[in-house]
C-alpha cells in the first residue's frame, strides 16, 4: 500500500512506517504557486520515508519552501533540523514557545531520554537544533501565504502550550496536529492525548470551541488522516477529556499510585476501545503507538497537582 494519498488539489497525507505500522504518524504536504509545504515533517527516525514519500507525490524533496509545526513533539516535528540541511530553501514556521525547543534540543533530548532510554534512537532517529536563521516565529492571527493558499494561525493550546493550528478558510481543511484529538482510520473511537508537561484542560475546551467555530470542511489530525464529521469528533474528545481526567482525579483522591492509576484507566478505556474496533485486539497496540496509557495519567496527574491543587 501506498504512504502517499492526494487528499484534495494540492493537499497529500503521507504515513509513516512507525513501529512498524502505517497510519499512525504522518505528514501532510502542500503544493501550489511554486512553493511546497510539510506540515508536521514527523520524527527523526521517518525521514527516509519522508524523503521518498515527497517523490512519489511527483516533487523534490529539496525544493520544499516551508516546514510548519503544529507543535515540536517529538513524533510531529522531531526531524525539523535534520530536515533543513536537506532542504536549503525550507523555512520553518513555529509558536513562540515551541521555537526554543527546536533552537536547542538538549532539554527535549535529555527528558525524551530518560523517558525512553535505549530506544531512543530506533524511535526518533536523530533530533537536531534548527539555525536560528532558518526559523520563523508565529502567533495567533498570522496570515501565512504558503504553497498556493492563504493559512490562518490560531493559538490552539491544551495539548501543549506552543500548539498552534493552521486553516485554509478558503478550502474549509484544518490542520490540527493533535488539538483535535486522536482517532485511528476504520475505528471510531477518539482518544484524547494528554501528556504532561502542558495538558490544560480549560485551555483545550477553548481550543474545542474555537475549532468548532472556525466551521471547517475537514479536519487533518496528526494521528491519522482526514475527518469530516467534525462536530462529533470535537464533542467526543470534549467528553473524553474530562472524563478521564475526572477518573484520574478520583484516583488520586483515593490515594492510588500512578502505576495503579495507569493499570485502572486501562481496565476502564480498552474495553471500550475494543468494543470500537469490533473486538479486533491490534487497535490496542496502534493506540498505544499514538498516544498512551501511561502518558495520558502522568498528564493528568501533573495537571491537577499544579493547576488545581485544591481539588486533591
Ligand atoms: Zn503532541
Amino acid at each position: 500500500m501506498s504512504n502517499v494519498t492526494q487528499l484534495s488539489p494540492g493537499t497529500w497525507q503521507i504515513s509513516h512506517p512507525f513501529q512498524g505500522e502505517g497510519e499512525i504518524v504522518g505528514s501532510y504536504l502542500l503544493a501550489g504557486g511554486n512553493e511546497l509545504a510539510i506540515v508536521d515533517p514527523g520524527p527523526g527516525s521517518v525521514i527516509e520515508s519522508l524523503l521518498a514519500s515527497i517523490r512519489e507525490a511527483g516533487f523534490e524533496p529539496g525544493d520544499v519552501t516551508h516546514i510548519l509545526a503544529t507543535h515540536v513533539h517529538l513524533d510531529h516535528a522531531g526531524a525539523t533540523g535534520s530536515l533543513v540541511k536537506q532542504m536549503p530553501e525550507a523555512q520553518v514556521y513555529v509558536h513562540g514557545l515551541g521555537a526554543p525547543h527546536l533552537l536547542d534540543t538538549t532539554k527535549v533530548v535529555a527528558s525524551a531520554s530518560r523517558i525512553f532510554g535505549e530506544r531512543m534512537k530506533s524511535l526518533w532517529g536523530e533530533i537536531e537544533p534548527t539555525p536560528f536563521d532558518r526559523l520563523h516565529v508565529i502567533e495567533n492571527g498570522d496570515r501565512l501565504n504558503v504553497a498556493g493558499r492563504r493559512l490562518e494561525v490560531h493559538y490552539a493550546p491544551g495539548h501543549a502550550i506552543h500548539h498552534v493550528i493552521f486553516f485554509d478558510a478558503h478550502s474549509g481543511e484544518l490542520f490540527a496536529g493533535d488539538a483535535a484529538g486522536v482517532r485511528l482510520p476504520g475505528v471510531d473511537y477518539v482518544r484524547p492525548p494528554t501528556p504532561p508537561p502542558d495538558l490544560d484542560l480549560q485551555a483545550w475546551s477553548e481550543t474545542i470551541n474555537l475549532l468548532k467555530r472556525l466551521r471547517p470542511d475537514v479536519l487533518y489530525i496528526g494521528h491519522f488522516g482526514a475527518i469530516k464529521a467534525i462536530v462529533p469528533q470535537l464533542e467526543r474528545l470534549h467528553e473524553k477529556l474530562y472524563i478521564w481526567g475526572e477518573f484520574v482525579l478520583s484516583a488520586m483522591r483515593d490515594g492510588k499510585e500512578e502505576a495503579e492509576i495507569i493499570a485502572m484507566l486501562i481496565e476502564y478505556a480498552n474495553p471500550e476501545l475494543l468494543q470500537a474496533a469490533a473486538g479486533d485486539p491490534h487497535v490496542l497496540p496502534r493506540y498505544e503507538i499514538a498516544t498512551n496509557y501511561p502518558m495520558t495519567v502522568q498528564g493528568y496527574m501533573r495537571y491537577w497537582r499544579k493547576k488545581h491543587p485544591e481539588r486533591l
